[in-house]
């Protein structure tokens, strides 16, 4: 199928769903947006959201803005924007009024499975030490700390990795199905709960900051829209980072200090 947000071929595939079952998901490799089927209602296991967590990672394609009314990819009818509420984090996804299933872009999937959660006030004021201008992990616009703690275009809010649920996450992973010969789950998450505290966390900013600014600015900002936005971003000599490709990368780098955990 095409995928409702950018068109692009998506490519299905299976992830490990609860009580040993296969969730048959469709993935966009292009904008990394996730169709679920209705039928595919099973949730993912920890370990089916950790291998779709390292599918993820190390995208370093161009955000795509979701250009909205989207359609059902199976009857076209016009997806309905769901607001919904998991573990007290507001997500969004689109969903089909015919019930052929939703589309939610992984920012959103993160939200909803609790793995990001908002910043607080004070790490707020603390992320202003690091960093001026940051890209919004959803849509990709810039967002300056000075006036705003949420995309001006989209609303997601500023969001880092959890650390506490991503300890529970490698947690609850299926010890069977972790590698032989690497330490158990429990002990993982504890060592990543240990590495993930937010300072450790702000170094990782101050390093990906301090390589942004050697690269000469290119913004990966499509939309001529934006032009003066860019413009302010170039000006900074700092190509704007996300939180959550920092949070990615910081997680990686820790897990694979670990071993071959999923
Ligand atoms: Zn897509
Ligand atoms: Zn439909
Ligand atoms: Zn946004």
């Amino acid at each position: 199928m095409n995928c409702p947000a950018c068109r692009s071929k998506t490519v299905e595939q299976g992830f490990e769903g609860s009580r040993g079952a296969k969730v048959l998901l469709d993935v966009c490799p292009t904008c990394h947006g996730l169709w679920f089927d209705a039928k595919e209602s099973i949730q993912l296991s920890s370990n089916g959201v950790l291998r779709l967590f390292r599918q993820m990672h190390g995208h370093k394609d161009e955000h795509y803005r979701l250009k909205e009314p989207l359609a059902c990819p199976r009857c076209r009818a016009t997806l309905t924007k769901t607001q919904d509420l998991a573990r007290s984090n507001r997500f969004q996804y689109f969903r089909c009024p015919n019930e052929h299933g939703h589309f939610i872009t992984f920012f959103q999937f993160l939200r909803e499975k609790g793995i990001v959660r908002s910043l607080n006030a004070k790490e707020l004021a603390e992320l202003k030490k690091h960093v001026q201008h940051l890209q919004c992990s959803d849509c990709g616009d810039p967002i300056s700390l000075e006036t705003d703690s949420a995309c001006p275009r989209c609303r997601a809010p500023l969001c880092i990795l959890d650390p506490k649920a991503l300890g529970a996450t490698v947690e609850g992973l299926n010890p069977a199905a972790v590698a032989a010969g690497v330490v158990a789950p429990a002990v993982a998450a504890q060592i990543l709960m240990e590495h993930m505290k937010l300072d450790g966390f702000f170094r990782k900013i101050d390093s990906q900051v301090q390589a942004a600014s050697t690269s000469v600015g290119t913004t990966p900002i499509a939309d001529s829209s934006s032009a003066e936005t860019v413009a302010e971003v170039v000006e900074t000599g700092v190509e704007a980072i996300d939180l959550l490709d920092v949070g990615i990368d910081f997680f990686f780098d820790i897990a694979s200090g670990i071993g071959d955990l999923f």
